[in-house]
C-alpha cells in the first residue's frame, strides 16, 4: 500500500507541490492496520489504494487521500486536532499517532459507536469520540492546532475556522454534494485572516445535517480522486 501511495504522490506532485509526503506521516500509515477498520467482507481489499464501503452509505477514504490530508495538516507531537467525520476511525487512528490528542465527531450514531469500540480494542488512548453534527465543531476543547473534515462541505464552516488556532491548518473538501469537490487547505494567519489554497479534485460523501445543504441530488457520488479542473467559479 505504501508504495502505491508513494507512486500516486509522484504522479500528483504538480497539484500537491512535492514529490514525497512527510516521513512521519508515511510511518503512521505503515503502523495502522487498515484491515481492522473495514468490514469483514472487504478485508482482502484493505491494503488496496481505494475507498471501501463501511455501511450506512459511508466510505473509508482512499489511503493516498488519508496520507495527503494528514500531510497537509502538518501535525506536531504536541498538537490537539479536531476531526469531523469519524467514519471507520482509520483517519483518526493515523492522527492519534502523530498528535497529543484527537477529538472526533461522527453524525451516524452506529458508526460512532463502532469506531469507539475499535479504538478501545486496538488500544488508541488519545482519542475522544462523540456523536454529533461536526459542522459546529467541538467548542469545549477549542482552539485546535489542526482541523480535518472528511466529508464534503458546500462552504467552509465558520464555527470550524473560529475554533482553529492562529497558525493552525484546516483540510476540507469543498464543493457540491454528490459530485466532485476541491480539497482545500485553510491556514489561519496570526491576524485571524484565512489563507485558502485549492489542492486537488476529490470526491467525498456529503456532510450531513443542518447547514450542510445536501438537497442537490445529482446521483454522481463516487469516492476517489478525480482530475482537478482549473475553472474557478467565483461569485
Ligand atoms: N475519516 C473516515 C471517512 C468517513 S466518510 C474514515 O477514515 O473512515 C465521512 C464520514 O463523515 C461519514 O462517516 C459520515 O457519516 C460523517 N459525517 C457526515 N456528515 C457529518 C457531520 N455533519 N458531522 C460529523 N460527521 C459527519
Amino acid at each position: 500500500m505504501l508504495d502505491v501511495i508513494k507512486e500516486e504522490v509522484k504522479l500528483t506532485h504538480k497539484y500537491i507541490g512535492k514529490n514525497a509526503l512527510d516521513k512521519k506521516v508515511m510511518n503512521a500509515m505503515a503502523k495502522v492496520p487498515r484491515n481492522e477498520f473495514v468490514p469483514e467482507s472487504y478485508r482482502e481489499y484493505a491494503f488496496d489504494n481505494g475507498p471501501l464501503p463501511i455501511g450506512h452509505g459511508q466510505t473509508i477514504s482512499q489511503p493516498y487521500i488519508v496520507a495527503l490530508m494528514t500531510d497537509l495538516l502538518q501535525t506536531e507531537k504536541d498538537h490537539v486536532v479536531l476531526e469531523v467525520g469519524t467514519g471507520s476511525g482509520y483517519q483518526t487512528a493515523i492522527l492519534s499517532l502523530l498528535c497529543k490528542h484527537v477529538y472526533t465527531i461522527e453524525y451516524v450514531p452506529a458508526l460512532a459507536d463502532s469506531a469507539k469500540a475499535r479504538f478501545e480494542r486496538l488500544g488508541y488512548k488519545n482519542i475522544s469520540a462523540i456523536t454529533g453534527n461536526g459542522y459546529d465543531g467541538w467548542p469545549e476543547h477549542a482552539p485546535y492546532d489542526g482541523i480535518i473534515v472528511t466529508a464534503a462541505a458546500s462552504h467552509i464552516p465558520k464555527p470550524l475556522t473560529d475554533q482553529l488556532k492562529p497558525g493552525g491548518h484546516m483540510v476540507i473538501p469543498v464543493g457540491p454534494a454528490h459530485f466532485y469537490q476541491e480539497l482545500e487547505l485553510v491556514v489561519k494567519k496570526d491576524d485571524g485572516e484565512l489563507d485558502i489554497k485549492k489542492i486537488l479534485g476529490v470526491a467525498f460523501v456529503p456532510l450531513k445535517g443542518e447547514h450542510a445543504e445536501t438537497e442537490d441530488e445529482t446521483e454522481q457520488a463516487e469516492s476517489g480522486r478525480e482530475e482537478t479542473n482549473d475553472e474557478n467559479e467565483e461569485t
